[in-house]
């Protein structure tokens, strides 16, 4: 039996470790932190799964929380204030199939119980990059998994895929219970607030340790009227200035804040991190390589919420590849072509979406926009970048085929604008 090594129990770590068991692999998690310690720890996402990634849980009975009450995500609903408090345009992208915010201390926690019942070795150590000499000699492979990790300096910057130097955001969030439910936002949408050049908020529901929520995430332009939350205040005082800052630029989003409480005394998280590809195979020792995987190779800003996904993607690729190497040697070449898979599959669309919502709009940009506030058809195609941001490339980031796709939108029976 193969004998893999997986280090990190996140999303891309347990999914392809739980996975691999229930294909019959010898499989190990070094994870740095308990069961206990993840579900009582602090959040580390607001992690809006979409449908396509919930899928790759499904086929393994992963998706453990379908069936629990709690509002899953049908799609998300924008609001563009060119100015503090003044509306320009909304419009309201449904999804085909919903998507769940699941909090990851949640999903991991009983994950990492779960994958230690299904027979899963689980070695609680914060695996040091001076450990892995001796751990690539016991195992067939090493797969990093360690999201953000000090570990994944091990792995080179992708000078030609890493276009920033910068985090091009300053992030905040805060878990809350007592949020009202937006008059017109009805349904349980993620909804977006944009002020160009200053802020976005995404407000979803999700579902936490103590059941429904609603968490908000703060994307601010660094050194922004938002960008207020790097002294990490508790959460009290995180909710105060929130509100401070939505009843100012986004009131209509203020106004659901009247009774809102932190779910919780660990409900919030700040800090910011670059957008950035790594190589994919970092060699240990003459010969020995491990293979990066989720954040660890592929790390994008949430504003485009792809990260959770692209790591649950990347687990998916992998596991397909692993399954499809049988017995033969998980070699540098088969590393990097299992990384090209995922990279052309999944994660390059990805980055297209985060690196188009976090510069500024282009004209172009703002057309699309702007049509998606007249067509719910445009509307509809925009929502669903985020499930499926490949759909990118033809329209959102080529100025003529957009135009023509527009064109055809007003002209054609989809053409009722609102
Ligand atoms: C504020 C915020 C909001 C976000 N919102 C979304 C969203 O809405 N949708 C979305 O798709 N993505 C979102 N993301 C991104 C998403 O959370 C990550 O991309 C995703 O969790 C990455 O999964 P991963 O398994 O690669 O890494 P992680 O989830 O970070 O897991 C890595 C694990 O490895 C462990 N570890 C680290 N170092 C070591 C070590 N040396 N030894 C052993 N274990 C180690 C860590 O403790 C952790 O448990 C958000 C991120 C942030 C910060």
């Amino acid at each position: 039996m193969r004998k893999i090594l997986i280090v990190g129990a996140g999303q891309a770590g347990l999914q392809l470790a739980l996975c691999l068991r229930a294909e019959g692999y010898d499989v190990t998690i070094m994870s740095a932190r308990t069961a206990d310690e993840i579900q009582g720890g602090w959040p580390t996402s607001t992690q809006a799964m979409f449908a396509p990634a919930l899928e790759h849980e499904r086929d393994y009975g992963l998706n453990l929380w379908d069936d629990v009450e709690h509002p899953h995500l049908v799609g998300i609903g924008a609001t563009i204030a060119p100015v503090p408090g003044v509306k320009a345009l909304s419009f309201y992208g449904p999804w085909d199939r919903p998507g769940a915010s699941i909090d990851q201390r949640l999903k991991m926690s009983t994950w990492l119980r779960l994958f230690e019942s299904r027979g899963g070795h689980v070695v609680y150590h914060p695996v040091m990059t001076s450990d892995l000499a001796g751990l690539v000699q016991l195992y067939d492979l090493v797969v990093v998994a360690a999201g953000k990790g000090e570990i994944v300096d091990l792995f080179d910057r992708d000078p030609v895929r890493s276009v920033y130097e910068y985090p091009g955001r300053v992030l905040s969030a805060i878990y809350l219970d007592g949020v009202e439910w937006s008059r017109d936002y009805p349904e349980p949408r993620v909804r977006i607030n944009i002020e160009p050049g200053v802020a976005e908020t995404f407000t979803m529901p999700g579902l936490t340790m103590s059941g429904p929520c609603e968490i908000l995430l703060i994307e601010a332009v660094p050194n922004g009227p938002f960008d207020i939350f790097r002294d990490r205040p508790g959460p009290t005082e995180h909710l105060r200035r929130a509100r401070l800052l939505l009843n100012e630029h986004f009131p209509w989003e203020g106004e659901l804040y009247y009774r809102a409480r932190p779910a919780g005394p660990r409900a919030t998280l700040a800090g910011a991190f670059t957008t950035t590809v790594r190589r994919p195979a970092a060699e240990i020792t003459p010969g020995k390589y491990v293979l990066g995987m989720g954040d660890v190779v592929v790390v994008m800003d949430p504003i485009s919420g792809q990260g959770a996904n692209c790591a649950s993607h990347s687990a998916h690729v992998y596991l397909k590849a692993i399954l499809e190497r049988g017995g033969k040697p998980f070699d540098r070449e088969w590393m990097e072509e299992t990384f090209e898979t995922y990279y052309h599959e999944y994660a390059q669309h990805s980055l297209a979406l985060t690196m188009t919502l976090l510069e500024p709009m282009s004209q172009h940009v703002q057309q699309m926009i702007s049509a998606a506030g007249r067509y719910p058809q445009i509307a509809k195609r925009f929502g669903n970048l985020f499930p499926y941001p490949a759909d990118i490339h033809d329209w959102l980031l080529d100025p003529a085929k957009g135009a023509a796709y527009v064109a055809s939108v007003a002209g054609g029976w989809g053409g009722r604008p609102r």
